[in-house]
Formats: C-alpha cells, sequence, structure tokens
C-alpha cells in the first residue's frame, strides 16, 4: 500500500485492454517522456489515490508499458481497474522501482520460476535480451497456475522458446489437472515447485552456473527458497506480490 499524495505523479492513460478471463486482464498505458526502467522493474500507478506496484512486462523499447493484472476481488484497487476503458487517466510514479532485474549477466543458466501474473518480470528479460543478449545467456522459464487460461503469455513464450531453444525454453505447468476449466489442457501437471526441483536434475543445472529467481506467490517462493536455496545452495532472488 502506497501513500496517496505524492504531488509528482504522472499521467498516463489507457492505450489497449485485452480481457483473457474474467479475473485476467492485460493492460497497455502510454509511457511518459523519459520514463525510464530496466526489465525486470515495477511501476506503480494509480486511481484517485489508491496506487499499486504492477511489474512491467514490456521491454524498455517498446513505446508502451505493458501490465498484466489479476483482479483480487476483494482488492482495493484491481477492481477498480476492471471498470477501466480506452482513455480512461491513471496516475505513474515518475520512478520505475525494484531490484528483481538482470545485474549479473554471467550466468549460463537462469531459471526463472513464477505462478501465475510473476511471469511478467519474466517476459520483459526475454523481450529485451532477445536483442540484446551479448553473452552465453539461458533462460529456463517455469510457470505455475491453477487454470491454462492463466497463461497470459503461453503464445508468445512457446514461438520463442521454439525459434531460438538455446535462449528460451519454457514450461507452463497447471495445478488443478482434473477441474473443467483444464479440459482441453494436454501439458504438465503439478506444482511449479516440485517441477523446479525435477527441471534442475534433468538439465543438470548447478550454483556454478545456474541463478534462480521466484516470482509471484509468497508460498511458492518461500519454498523454493528453502529447497533450491538451503537445501541446494543455488542463490535465490525474488520478488513477492503480496504478503
Ligand atoms: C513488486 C510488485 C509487483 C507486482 N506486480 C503485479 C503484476 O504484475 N500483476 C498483478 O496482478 N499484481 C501485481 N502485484 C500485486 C499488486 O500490487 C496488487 O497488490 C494487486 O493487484 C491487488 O491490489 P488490490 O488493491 O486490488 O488489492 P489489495 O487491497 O491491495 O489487497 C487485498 C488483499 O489481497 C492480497 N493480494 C494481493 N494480490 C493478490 C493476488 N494476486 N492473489 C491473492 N491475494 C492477493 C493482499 O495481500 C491483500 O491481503 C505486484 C505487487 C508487487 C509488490
Amino acid at each position: 500500500m502506497v501513500n496517496q499524495t505524492n504531488k509528482n505523479l504522472l499521467e498516463s492513460k489507457i492505450i489497449q485492454r485485452l480481457d483473457l478471463s474474467d479475473l485476467m486482464l492485460k493492460l497497455w498505458i502510454s509511457k511518459p517522456e523519459n520514463y525510464l526502467f530496466k526489465p525486470g522493474q515495477y511501476c506503480t500507478i494509480g486511481v484517485d489515490g489508491i496506487e499499486r506496484a504492477y511489474s512491467i512486462a514490456s521491454s524498455p523499447d517498446e513505446n508502451f508499458l505493458e501490465l498484466f493484472v489479476e483482479l483480487v476481488e476483494h482488492g482495493e484497487l484491481s477492481p477498480i481497474i476492471w471498470k477501466m476503458k480506452i482513455g480512461d487517466k491513471l496516475t505513474l510514479r515518475p520512478k520505475a522501482k525494484g531490484i528483481f532485474q538482470i545485474k549479473d549477466t554471467n550466468y549460463n543458466n537462469y531459471l526463472l520460476i513464477c505462478t501465475v501474473t510473476g511471469i511478467v518480470p519474466y517476459v520483459s528479460y526475454v523481450r529485451y535480451f532477445l536483442n540484446n543478449n551479448s553473452s552465453n545467456m539461458k533462460f529456463h522459464i517455469l510457470q505455475g497456475s491453477s487454470y491454462m487460461d492463466e497463461f497470459g503469455y503461453l503464445e508468445e513464450l512457446m514461438t520463442i522458446s521454439k525459434d531460438y531453444p538455446d535462449f528460451v525454453t519454457y514450461q507452463p505447468t497447471i495445478s488443478r489437472p482434473k477441474d473443467t476449466r483444464n479440459e482441453e489442457w494436454n501439458g504438465k501437471t503439478g506444482r511449479v515447485n516440485i517441477i523446479a526441483e525435477n527441471y534442475i536434475n534433468q538439465k543438470q543445472l548447478n550454483i556454478d552456473n545456474t541463478i534462480v529467481y521466484a516470482c509471484g506467490n509468497p508460498d511458492m517462493i518461500i519454498d523454493i527458497k528453502e529447497k533450491l536455496g538451503q537445501n541446494k545452495g543455488f542463490k535465490v532472488l525474488e520478488e513477492r506480490f503480496w504478503k
């Protein structure tokens, strides 16, 4: 939760919205001139003084700020966002923030684990480093969701992983395979933290050539830190979306 009376707020407006389901949408908002951010950072947007942090899916060289938002039904801001339409205005804090970035490009493997909207910083990494990768970096993205319609970047990441298999692999997994919403799912099933442990063994990732990122649901992050960080010695960077 953020203070509501910041006088230096910038103005932004909704350029486009795409509803993926009743609970998930993508939003493209205007990027004020000179608004800078690094892949993996978040912006703070607000409506009527209610402000929240949202990670930015765009690469810094794109014209708009792309957000991927989940509706928290009893929340304050996300239900307001749900009612907004193209052209509506919002505030934007002047500085993007966050240290969930790729500062060390010397690892060979970046094991990027997330739940649902936690994919957002990884989309920004992929889009940016696809065009700016001077070293031997490979992104291994593992995303967990309850339902298949929550994978907002499935097509984009599948396509990039097919076209650039040495740069990205992407494994989405659902945790409720028997639910009718998942009838058409024929991909991986099971919780992403379990998949992550198996993935490390299969791909023979080790603590010298791999760094682990975990983003989204705090329970998943706590488990990853214990299993891969404390027990196996991997360096784990984290970004929790709520407490
Ligand atoms: C660094 C950072 C980046 C973030 N990036 C994103 C993003 O890319 N997309 C996105 O949708 N959200 C993101 N969030 C969460 C976002 O800031 C809001 O917390 C969220 O949209 C809910 O806001 P709200 O005002 O509707 O609910 P609030 O009134 O803030 O919260 C109501 C309750 O729901 C809990 N809660 C918040 N989010 C969730 C959730 N997803 N699932 C379950 N419980 C939750 C809160 O802890 C609180 O107890 C991010 C948060 C942080 C800190």
